[in-house]
């Protein structure tokens, strides 16, 4: 059975098919300025060259239109009926406290994802504008939705409840829910199998550590705690959002500088992080380039961001009481050797000890510890997409 998996942004669309018999990839693909001059779609039939298509595309619905069109074309496809996509699964960013699972979608599952829209105003509808799409164009395909938040749910309250009036919990579901679930749980899941060792025997902090960053704590296989919050702005620093700061710095910068409503958010998401403390980039190729030619707050925005992630696998290792693994995975955990090398750094005390040689590794499987090292430290790349067609797979087979 081949599974269709779309992942929808506000003016973007990344999809992939693979073939769940093997789980193999056979094509992928972006569109890009959805709704704007020069809407394009790039397609990849895995071996082939990439094929690239500039053609209005007004809405969701026209992009997911030539989505289908690239995956049956006689030269690039990958099916010759659109039968051949036995379901199609849907990243979904934000489902609140609704589901803890990715869900068959149906009009309740609609109604409900509606209700999260406010949680996630900047996320949540595109989402929805594919899903909608996708049903228009295949109403017999069984479609399933996967969410960012739906592997953190396990987290305990303790981990969950801000400490503010506890009503607005419960009259607005201000709590934290944590993101990047579905990365999480796929690397916890292959450091058991790169391991040999049962989930359920393991204590694994993972770290997603991309141009959005977070940490979470996973306790034989369930999530205990994760650094995202109430939203994706919480915790590590990250490209360009500050995560933890004091709060009252949000109304003493909004009064100093005289910001307008929203304006403070859009400093604290887009202009702060690595970007804001350097004023160079929130690409760490840039900082590490600039720090080497003796830029002082490029060095101190990479020291920032490590310091960061340090403190909360101390955290973790605290909560969980001790730490058999930590995973490093997504851009920055996947490929920036020196990040990886002043996270670990002198930790040889809490039996965390990186192999430097091994180290010298990027976007490949790998325990990168020494072989003295009690924590076993792992270099996983992430696979959102794989993930996503699992679960399509396994709840829409028995359809099929
Ligand atoms: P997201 O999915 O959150 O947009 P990614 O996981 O793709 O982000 O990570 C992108 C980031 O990874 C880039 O902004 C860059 O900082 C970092 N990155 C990618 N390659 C390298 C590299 N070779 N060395 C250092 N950092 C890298």
């Amino acid at each position: 059975m081949k599974v269709l998996v779309i992942n929808c942004g506000s003016s973007s669309l990344k999809y992939q098919v693979l073939d769940m018999t093997n789980e193999i990839l056979q094509a992928k693909g972006l569109v890009e300025r959805i709704g704007m001059e020069g809407s394009v779609i790039t397609h990849e039939k895995i071996g082939m060259d990439k094929f690239k298509l500039v053609t209005p595309m007004e809405n969701h619905r026209d992009a997911i239109g030539h989505v289908l069109d690239a995956i049956i074309d006689e030269d690039h496809g990958v099916v010759k009926d659109m039968s051949e996509i036995g379901a199609v699964g849907h990243r979904v960013v934000h489902a609140g406290e609704k589901y803890a699972e990715s869900v068959v979608i149906d009009d309740s599952v609609l109604a409900a994802l509606e209700e999260c829209v406010d949680l996630a105003p900047l996320h949540n509808p595109p989402n929805l504008l594919g899903i909608a799409a996708c049903r228009e164009l295949m109403p017999d395909t069984p479609m399933v939705a996967v969410f960012d938040t739906a592997f953190h749910q396990t987290m305990p309250p303790e981990s969950y409840i801000y400490a503010i009036p506890y009503e607005y919990y419960e009259k607005y579901g201000i709590r934290r829910y944590g993101f990047h679930g579905t990365s999480h749980k796929y690397v916890a899941e292959r450091a058991s199998d790169i391991l040999n060792v049962n989930i359920n025997d393991l204590k694994i902090i993972t770290c997603h550590l991309g141009n959005g960053a977070s940490v979470s704590a996973i306790k034989r296989g369930v999530c205990m705690d994760t650094s995202m919050g109430f939203t994706p702005l919480e915790g590590l620093v990250m490209g360009t959002r500050c995560g933890d700061i004091d709060p009252a710095i949000v109304t003493y910068i909004r009064e100093k500088e005289g910001l307008a409503q929203g304006e403070a958010n859009e400093i604290l998401n887009k202009k702060s992080g690595v970007l804001g403390i350097s004023g160079v980039s929130s690409d760490f190729r840039d900082l590490e380039a600039a720090a080497a030619e003796g830029n002082e707050r490029a060095l101190l925005a990479i020291k920032v961001f490590a310091h960061k992630v340090r403190s909360y696998i101390g955290a973790y290792i605290a909560e969980m009481n001790g730490v058999d693994a930590i995973v490093f995975t997504a851009g920055v955990g996947e490929n920036d050797i020196s990040m990886r090398d002043i996270i670990c750094n002198d930790m040889g005390n809490l039996g965390i000890k990186l192999d430097l040689v091994k180290n010298k590794v990027r976007g490949k499987e790998m325990i990168i510890s020494r072989d003295d090292s009690k924590v076993k430290i792992i270099l996983i790349p992430t696979n959102e997409e794989l993930m996503i067609a699992r679960d399509t797979y396994r709840l829409c087979k028995v359809n099929i």
